[in-house]
């Protein structure tokens, strides 16, 4: 019995002239994601993957488990492949769907012939195959309207397939295929999952950490770095910037009038991200702001912050509540490491009573008894960067 995987494609199956080039990076991103699990055979056809497993001992429930995580997949199945004749056909079903059909009461089969030449029809091999299922498996009926399983017969060129479970992808369009974006990212909960849902629509992913030790500690660097690896099955292998910021804080806290911190202080996080965003050929910014979570968030704090920059700044979360960003996070496998406690730089000498309409011309002046474009250009030349893998 040979099993394969198959992996059906998202919505770039729509993209018309270039549809070839989203394929060749989806199989570009399939590879790296499965590098560690053995060799494969990987080639397409009529829209599909497939994915052949070479090497002995590859657990495929693993490499299932790793390819629901690569953008630019609708779903993904494993399928047992056979030669083309009834008989065959009926042999893998003993063989390789028992466990499977176990968990399941009622069952229809649905045929997909390619090939024309094949002497049922695919009415026919449904007619056949049902009954035959029917009596090897008699816990089963037959539902045709709403089964609770349906087994998947393909008649190809050159074989059959059987499929078997099938389990849904994360959708979007394969990394790498719509430009380049550096995502703002704290050890919250709402970073790492703007950075999700850029990466979903196939932007690859650049990050910038912003770091005050001593007053956050390394436990809080390594923790962003830890959601980062986290990011990274979804999101291939990213950099993450770490710019030491405490010097710019203090001067904040100088020489800057205190109700304005936090909105100075986003506003040279945001300058200093646009300076490594443009060297890294990225074209927007990420954070993982949400309208009126923080006082910094209001519509006039984002105005405010939005004003520092030039480069366009995406917020994937602006719309939503904190529970539906949690239900994502947790989704994603980051809500457990962003709940770990740790101190952000964002809360380090947060005002008592943060304006919450700041207004730009005041902000501007407080602004002008710093050095900005020298604290800027000082914190961008001590930035180093660790890969999230
Ligand atoms: P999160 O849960 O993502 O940390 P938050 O609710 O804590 O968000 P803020 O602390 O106000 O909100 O931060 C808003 C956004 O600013 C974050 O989502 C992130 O994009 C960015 N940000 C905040 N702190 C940092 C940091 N230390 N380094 C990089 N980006 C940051
Ligand atoms: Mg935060």
């Amino acid at each position: 019995m040979k099993e394969l995987i198959l992996v059906k494609q998202g919505e770039m199956v729509l993209k018309g002239l270039n549809k070839k080039t989203f394929e060749t990076l989806l199989i570009k991103n399939i590879k790296k994601a499965i590098i560690n699990f053995g060799e494969f055979k990987i080639y397409t056809a009529q829209s599909t993957v497939y994915v052949e497993p070479l090497s002995e001992n590859i657990y495929i429930d693993d490499v299932v488990d790793r390819l629901s995580k690569v953008f630019g997949i609708v779903s993904i199945c494993r399928a047992c492949i056979c030669e083309k004749s009834m008989e065959s056909i009926k042999n893998i079903c003993d063989e390789y769907l028992p466990d499977f059909l176990f968990n399941f009461k009622s069952f229809k089969v649905e045929a997909k012939r390619a090939d024309k030449k094949f002497p049922l029809n695919s009415p026919e091999i449904c007619n056949e195959l049902g009954g035959y299922i029917l009596e090897k498996f008699p816990h089963l009926t037959v539902d045709v309207h709403n089964p609770d399983v349906c087994i998947i017969v393909e008649i190809r060129d050159y074989n059959a397939f059987v499929h078997g479970p099938v389990v849904r992808g994360a959708g979007g369009m394969p990394v790498g295929s719509n430009g380049r974006a550096m995502l703002l990212l704290s050890g919250g909960i709402d970073s790492p999952v703007a950075g999700y849902m850029t990466a979903k629509r196939g932007v690859s992913l650049f990050a910038v950490h912003f770091h005050s030790f001593p007053y956050t500690s390394e436990r809080a660097k390594d923790k962003v770095i830890k959601l980062g690896n986290i990011l990274s099955q979804y999101a291939g292998n990213f950099p993450v910037y770490v710019v030491p910021f405490t010097k710019l804080q203090e001067q904040i806290k100088e020489h800057c009038k205190e109700e304005f911190f936090t909105i100075i202080m986003r506003r040279l996080m945001m300058k200093i991200a646009e300076k490594i965003a443009i060297k890294d050929k990225c074209l927007a910014l990420i954070t993982g702001e949400s309208i009126g979570q923080v006082a910094s968030q209001t519509m006039e704090a984002l105005y405010c912050t939005d004003k520092s920059v030039d480069i366009p700044v995406f917020r994937p979360v602006i719309g939503m509540d904190k529970d539906e960003i949690v239900v994502i996070s947790r989704k994603i496998g980051c809500f457990e490491t962003s709940l770990l406690p740790y101190d952000d730089c964002c809360t380090l000498f947060a005002p008592k009573h943060p304006k919450t309409k700041p207004n730009l011309e005041e902000i501007l002046l407080s602004e002008s008894n710093l050095d900005v474009e020298k604290l800027v250009n000082d914190a961008v030349n001590e930035t180093y960067y660790v890969i999230c893998k």
